[in-house]
C-alpha cells in the first residue's frame, strides 16, 4: 500500500475507535457535582414523603442564617430561569450536557441571565421560600434523561433521611476558584487601606491574623512597622483594598507567586 493510503487508512481507524469510545462514555458520565451553597458552609438536608422524585433540601446548620444565601451551580453548563408559584418558586434549570440537569427551587432571585452559560461554582441564585415551601431552603436535584436521579456529591451518594439535623454537608464547591493568592496576616490592629499609601482612608481594620486572599501587589509609600521597612503593598479581596507587605505572614518583601497590579 503507498504511504499516504496507509496513512489514510490508519486516520480513519483512529477516527472510527475514537467515536465508538467516546460516544457512550460522554452520554453515561455524570458532572462532577458539587454542593449547591458556598465553600466552607455546612447544610443539613432531608427527603420528605411527599417531595417530587429524589429531591433534597437543604437548610444551613452552621449557625448562618438559610435566607439570603448565594445558591451555587453544583456543575457548568447552561442555566435557565423559570416560575412556578403553585410549585417551584422561582427556580433555575442548569443543562450539563450528556443528559444531566440539575434543579433549584424556591428561589428569592435570580443571579444569572436566562440561557446563560455558567460555571461551576458561580452564583446563580439566592435561597428562598418564593412557590409552595414552609420555609427557606434550596430544594436541589439531579436528573438524567428526565429522571430524577440519587442525588451524588463530589462522586459520593447522599443518603435520604426524612428529617433535617441527621445528615449533614459541608460544601466545598468554588473554594478552588475563588481570586488571589492565600495568605495570613499577623499582628493587630492592621489597616486596610483603599490604595497603597498612608494618607488612602482607611476602609478596614484586621483585629488580628486573618486568613487573606492577595490579588496582586505594587509599591506605594515606604512603611516603617516592626522592625521592617518595605514600599510593597498587597491588594486583598476582602477586605477590598490594600496592606502593607509587612504585615502579609511572608519573609518576602515582594510576595512570591503574587502579581504586580
Ligand atoms: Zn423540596
Amino acid at each position: 500500500m503507498p504511504i499516504r493510503r496507509v496513512i489514510a487508512v490508519l486516520a480513519s481507524l483512529l477516527v472510527g475507535a475514537a467515536t465508538l469510545v467516546a460516544v457512550p462514555t460522554e452520554a453515561m458520565a455524570a458532572p462532577n457535582f458539587k454542593a449547591p451553597f458556598p465553600c466552607g458552609q455546612r447544610w443539613t438536608y432531608s427527603h420528605h414523603s411527599a417531595e417530587v422524585r429524589r429531591a433534597l433540601d437543604f437548610v444551613r446548620a452552621d449557625g448562618g442564617v438559610t435566607n439570603g444565601t448565594p445558591v451555587l451551580a453544583s456543575a457548568g453548563g447552561t442555566a435557565h430561569r423559570y416560575s412556578q408559584p403553585s410549585g417551584a418558586g422561582n427556580y433555575i434549570a442548569i443543562e450539563h450536557g450528556g443528559g444531566w440537569k440539575t434543579y433549584y427551587f424556591h428561589l428569592s432571585a435570580y443571579s444569572v441571565a436566562d440561557g446563560a452559560q455558567v460555571s461551576q461554582g458561580q452564583q446563580i441564585g439566592v435561597t428562598g421560600a418564593t412557590g409552595n415551601t414552609t420555609g427557606p431552603h434550596i430544594h436541589y436535584e439531579q436528573l438524567y434523561n428526565g429522571v430524577g436521579q440519587d442525588i451524588v456529591i463530589n462522586g459520593s451518594g447522599l443518603a435520604y433521611p426524612g428529617s433535617y439535623n441527621q445528615y449533614f454537608l459541608t460544601s466545598d464547591n468554588g473554594c478552588g476558584s475563588q481570586p488571589g493568592k492565600p495568605f495570613n496576616t499577623w499582628g493587630s490592629g492592621v489597616r486596610v487601606r483603599s490604595d497603597a499609601y498612608l494618607s488612602s482612608p482607611v476602609v478596614a481594620t484586621l483585629g488580628g491574623p486573618t486568613a487573606v486572599r492577595v490579588l496582586c501587589q505594587k509599591q506605594g509609600d515606604t512603611v516603617n512597622a516592626e522592625g521592617y521597612t518595605n514600599n510593597w503593598w498587597a491588594k486583598l479581596a476582602s477586605p477590598a483594598g490594600f496592606v502593607s507587605n509587612i504585615y502579609i505572614d511572608d519573609p518576602n518583601a515582594v510576595l512570591p507567586g503574587v502579581p504586580v497590579c
